[in-house]
């Protein structure tokens, strides 16, 4: 009998090794289906039957597979929030701007410009570039501008210039033009001249072209075939789409956390100036207020301002306090300060290593997924892929990442986070996290203009990893900085990314990203996926400091691992700075306050509507947006029509076809007939004026096109 105990328990035992061992060695069961399945597809065999089933997909309206499009899309006209004189844009078409380069290198070598390029540049009026740049509503104006500077640069690398001798020339024009002051014009002209100079050297682009691919649709949308890609799919059939169930109530869920943006200025200096004319204010740098009013407060400042290291520590304390039951964090990225004219590679990895190391010690045993911003490297913007000289590469920053990541994530991610700073992790059986490194589709990033082909194939593993999740039966949320919808993302990879949505639409349940700063959303359509835009730490500008709470359908056998709601936190500057108090509370939870019966994409996409015909709810929306801060400006219908648009732009550069009907109905129900229009014309032509000292205060980060 004992005997036989013995050898049943050593069976078991023997059992239990053996499936231990074929998991290590082999992987598990799940993963092993995934791999034969994947390996032992015959991709180039089944690549035919996989277009002869996508085109009897298309001929099925009910599936919503977004067709394959090559159409070039122009943007809606420009916003009549500005003020439109004909007689100038008629000028604007005829200038002869090579005439304008030509005359500016002669007056340059006094240092003065001449009367046409004074009138030239009044006539590109800079400050209706800041204020397009600012609204994402980009027109000729800004466009004509691009092409001003480009071909200048250009010009300049064709008539054998030095590097040297070019970037004294740019740092002559940004002094001369007053574009930013001699320090912040000698910085970005030292940080970035270089790199900017080594790409247009490479390439064969017209300025129009150049202008196009940066700005998008409103440059003419130049056609660029070197710039038109697609990914590829694997010849797997897209699945059925069930429409999503809403989540059950009282069922286990996760408490998450989202932080992003956090910009924490180790120099920002209490009652320092916080109306200086560079990019960024309030620090010891600035010296002292010309006026009492003008001094930077103790807990941040709604001016271009940053965010103070009391008031990060204040946070995240409160937070640990207030939400000790958080499952797990999203961090979405942009870290350092703007003080983009001096940034260094190691004051970036300072800041870096010490917000790691703040948030380990406050959330102990917490596992955060990071993701990156594009304020993290330096230059700010600059992110070379692999084809970029050796002494631009990027390691320095994505091998420090890879250590610091690290400490919540799994040694796999190693191999991706030091190619690209992008990484899968799976959460939960059957429930994914993917990162993605959005500096890849950022149209500041200029090394793409010599590539833009899927950057170290990011997209690629996208697909695999999200195929694999569909095999395995995985839902997926993938986090990120720039919101793919937004005007900062590139057109191409922004269009490519939503074919990828669209694909995987019954396997990623939510996305999350940042860097806007507001609080906000982002519908994709065709798949009606939602993106979750969350707001800001840093105040930078004119906000209060934010964070977001969801809660993600748990663990149960009916998850649908959806969002179920979530709240937004902030803290009133204004009063913080009044009576030396900071008090952080619950702005909002999205349910209740807009009377969601559910988070499901569909829900969105009704209050959308409901935004667009029922002004006092986007009112509230609109309030959130800013975090509830009181020096919000006001919104007038051109802004309700662009904030409302931001919202059904899961692609970016393609608001003509997502947003003519909602545009439509706010022009029908605002009667913009001529009385409205004269009674506008006036209203806006006031407030242009009265913001012109504002515009002048923010010129840099316009100009810069620094978000
Ligand atoms: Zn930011
Ligand atoms: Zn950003």
């Amino acid at each position: 009998m004992l005997n036989q105990i013995w050898i049943t328990k050593n069976i078991i035992f023997l059992f239990s090794l053996v499936v231990i061992l074929w998991q290590v060695i082999l992987g598990s069961p799940m993963r092993m289906k995934k791999e034969r399945e994947i390996e032992g597809t015959n991709w180039t065999e089944l690549a035919d039957e996989w277009i002869r089933a996508r085109e009897r997909i298309f001929e099925r309206i009910s599936v919503t597979l977004l067709p394959y499009t090559d159409k070039i899309h122009k943007l809606p006209p420009t916003s009549t929030s500005i003020i439109i004189d004909e007689l100038k844009s008629k000028q604007l078409m005829r200038m002869n701007y090579s005439r304008i380069l030509w005359d500016m290198e002669t007056s340059q070598q006094t240092g003065h410009l001449s009367l046409f390029v004074d009138k030239a540049m009044k006539l590109l009026d800079l400050r209706q570039v800041m204020m397009e740049v600012e609204t994402s509503v980009m027109s000729k104006v800004s466009c004509t501008a691009c092409k001003v500077g480009t071909g200048l640069l250009k010009h300049f690398i064709k008539a054998r210039k030095s590097e040297e001798e070019i970037m004294n020339s740019i740092y002559r024009f940004c002094v001369s033009l007053k574009i930013q002051s001699a320090r912040v014009c000698q910085g970005i002209t030292l940080l970035m001249g270089g790199e900017v100079i080594y790409v247009l050297k490479q390439i064969e682009m017209s300025p129009a072209q150049v202008c196009s691919f940066v700005i998008g649709d409103a440059c003419e949308d130049v056609y660029n075939p070197l710039h038109d890609w697609e990914v590829a799919f694997p010849p797997v059939n897209k699945p059925a789409v069930k429409p999503p169930v809403t989540p059950l109530e009282n069922v286990p869920s996760f408490k998450v956390l989202h932080i992003s943006d956090t910009h924490y200025d180790p120099y920002y200096q209490e009652g320092s100036n916080a109306e200086c004319n560079e990019p960024l204010c309030c620090r010891y740098t600035n010296g002292p207020p010309l006026t009492p009013t003008a001094a930077a407060g103790r807990w941040g400042d709604y001016r271009k301002c940053d965010t103070p290291k009391r008031t990060v520590d204040h946070m995240l304390k409160h937070i640990a306090k207030t939400h000790p039951d958080i499952d797990y964090i999203l961090w979405t990225g942009d870290l350092p300060p703007h003080d983009v004219w001096n940034q260094t590679r190691e004051e970036n990895l300072k800041i870096l290593r010490e917000t790691v190391e703040q948030m380990v010690t406050t959330f102990p045993g917490i596992p955060i997924f990071p993701s990156l911003g594009n304020h993290e490297s330096a230059p700010v913007n600059s992110y070379p892929p692999s084809f970029a000289p050796k002494e631009n590469n990027i390691s320095w920053l994505y091998d420090e990442l890879d250590k610091q990541w690290r400490r919540w994530l799994p040694t796999g991610t190693s191999h991706t986070i030091r190619r690209g700073a992008f990484y899968s992790v799976l959460v939960r059986p059957g429930f994914r996290i993917l990162s993605v490194n959005t500096n890849y589709c950022n149209n500041k990033n200029w090394w793409l203009l010599i590539n833009s082909t899927d950057p170290v194939s990011e997209l690629q593993w996208l697909i695999y990893e999200l195929q694999g999740a569909e095999i395995n039966s995985e839902k997926v949320h993938i986090i990120g900085h720039i919101p793919p919808g937004h005007s900062d993302c590139l057109k191409v990879w922004s269009r490519n990314y939503y074919h990828i949505i669209n694909r995987y639409e019954s396997t990623i349940t939510a996305q999350f990203f940042g860097h806007t700063h507001y609080d906000e959303f982002e519908i994709f359509y065709d798949t009606l996926s939602i993106a979750y835009v969350g707001p800001s730490v840093s105040p930078y500008y004119d906000l209060n400091p934010g964070y977001r709470i969801y809660y993600v359908d748990g663990d149960h056998p009916d998850t649908t691992r959806m969002v179920v709601d979530h709240e937004s936190w902030v803290m009133n500057l204004k009063e913080a700075n009044l009576y030396d108090y900071p008090v952080w509370y619950k702005l909002y939870s999205a349910r209740q306050i807009f009377q969601m019966p559910s988070l499901l994409p569909k829900d969105w996409d009704s209050l959308i509507d409901k935004m667009t015909n029922e002004p006092n709810v986007f009112d509230i929306y609109y309030k959130h947006y800013y975090k509830n801060s009181p020096v919000r400006p006001l919104c007038n219908d051109e802004c309700r029509k662009r904030l409302l648009c931001d919202l059904r732009s899961g692609r970016s550069h393609d608001r003509k076809a997502l947003c003519h009907s909602l545009e439509a109905k706010i022009d029908a129900d605002t009667k913009t007939g001529w009385r409205a229009w004269i009674y506008n014309g006036l209203a806006l032509s006031m407030s242009v004026v009265m913001a012109i000292p504002r515009f002048a205060y923010n010129l840099p980060k316009y100009v810069l096109g620094l978000g």
